[in-house]
């Protein structure tokens, strides 16, 4: 199938390059042209694990092209897709500006029987102001289907070649079927294919990553009346988990959730609610807490020096989670910005998002390039990430280089009975020492 890909972000890119890996000829389109020509080098804009490797295969198999020109691919293909960034407005509200751009951009050039697949996350209404907007600029009738994306940063390739379920809203069963066919390679082990209409797609995308924040913001919340009570969260994590009515996923306490999406889908869904008159009450809960957790390590540096002013603190981890080198709303950057503010000195370590945190911070943080470099003469080591390289340090080394042994641990990572045993101060969320 001819496919264009409008957007070559973290979505667009991995989708455009799992379609042409599965046969498909695909043109991915950006207006940004330093990555469209990075592209066209063999070079990836964007840290993904595997994702060098497929676009180069993919493009010297003439099947991937990257263009900033859409009018020739779009006027070739079966199904042009929107994957172009959302991102929050001041209102809170998600900014449709660049969906809407691109919708207008391919109007002219669009097949009669093209599909035009939304895959950006919009809220409610949106796929049929595109769909409006279409019919409007071509006079004829257009077929929009919504097709969410589930992917996860870290595991993009593997998350969208094995999808859990393919969410599809279309309002033809045609559409339906157009879609099916473009899926099947990924749907080999039966994973579900769900067509539904074109406003329950669209909220599926929201509920599912509002439904997420919340079990972060909920065992959170448990986390620090833990600390207050006496009890440890770990524990008290397994106590519940086993109850097969909550399980064990995304129940992990730490500084909060950052990243492209849960800030922003969270936001916009209170909003798409307030526009109807309705408050949604957990969900602006679920966003205060996070605010709130973004701090937690900060306060608890806080807490144990009195005043920071010229202490240097050593930062584990700056990407919003491990395996990207996405920083957008991190809670790094909460807790260095609050560093700074108070006289602190910031040595940080990431093994692929220190670039992207120099253009926010410059000279005024030291970028290490080992992780044990951030530590020497630190008065703290605080871990915001949890990469694998941070799991099994050598504690007598780190002992070695802190001027004191005390650890802000944001991701519990490490035993805190070991850590006594080491002779650390070791400060987790929600964690008690056990008797
Ligand atoms: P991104 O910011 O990484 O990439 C967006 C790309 O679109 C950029 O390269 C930009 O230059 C390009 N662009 C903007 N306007 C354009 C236009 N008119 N024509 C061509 N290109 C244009 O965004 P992302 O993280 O890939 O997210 C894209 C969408 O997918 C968002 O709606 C997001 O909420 C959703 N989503 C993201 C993830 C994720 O993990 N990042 C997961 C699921 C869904």
């Amino acid at each position: 199938m001819r496919i264009v890909m409008i957007g070559t972000g973290y979505v667009g890119l991995v989708t455009g390059t799992c379609f042409a890996d599965s046969g498909n000829d695909v043109t991915c389109v950006d207006i940004d042209q330093r990555k469209v020509d990075m592209l066209n080098r063999g070079e990836v804009p964007i840290y993904e694990p595997g994702l060098a490797e497929m676009v180069q295969r993919n493009s010297k198999a003439g099947r991937l092209t990257f263009t900033t020109d859409l009018a020739e691919p779009v006027s070739a293909a079966k199904c042009v897709f929107i994957a172009v960034g959302t991102p929050m407005s001041d209102t809170g509200a998600a900014d449709l500006t660049y969906v809407m751009k691109a919708a207008e951009a391919m109007a002219p050039h669009l097949k009669p029987d093209a599909v035009v697949v939304v895959k950006s996350t919009v809220p409610v209404g949106t796929n049929r102001k595109v769909l409006n907007l279409l019919r409007e600029k071509t006079g004829r009738e257009v077929h929009v289907c919504s097709n969410p994306e589930f992917l996860k940063e870290g595991c993009a390739i593997d998350d969208f070649t094995k999808p859990d379920r393919v969410v599809v809203g279309v309002t033809s069963p045609e559409v339906g079927e157009v879609m099916r066919e473009l899926y099947q390679p990924f749907l080999r082990t039966d994973h579900p294919f769900l067509v539904m209409g074109l406003e329950s797609a669209e909220m599926t995308k929201y509920v599912a990553n509002c439904m997420l924040a919340t079990k972060i913001s909920f065992i959170n919340e448990m986390a620090n009346v833990c600390e207050l009570v006496g009890a440890d969260i770990n524990d008290v994590r397994r106590g519940i988990g086993h109850d097969q009515r909550i399980g064990f996923s995304f129940l992990f306490p730490g500084v909060g959730y950052g990243g492209s999406c849960f800030p922003k889908d969270v936001r916009a869904m209170e909003h798409v609610a307030a526009e109807k008159g309705f408050t949604t009450e957990l969900l602006k809960s679920v966003d205060a807490v996070n605010d709130r957790q973004k701090n937690v390590l900060f306060n608890k540096l806080k807490k144990h020096f009195g005043d920071l002013q010229g202490k240097k603190i050593a930062v584990w981890g700056l990407a919003f989670k491990p395996r990207t080198d996405d920083i957008r709303e991190a809670p790094s950057l909460v807790l260095i910005r609050s560093l700074l503010e108070v006289g602190a000195k910031v040595f940080a370590h990431d093994p692929v998002a220190m670039e992207n945190v120099k253009k926010e911070f410059g000279n005024r943080v030291t970028f290490c390039s080992h992780h044990y470099e951030a530590l020497d003469g630190a008065d703290a080591l605080a871990i915001v990430t949890e990469w694998n390289e941070y799991r099994t340090p050598d504690f007598g080394y780190i002992k070695h280089k802190l001027k004191q042994p005390v650890i802000f641990d944001g991701r519990n990572l490490y035993d805190p009975a070991k850590m006594a045993r080491e002779g650390f101060t070791y400060n987790g969320i929600g964690l008690t020492a056990k008797p």
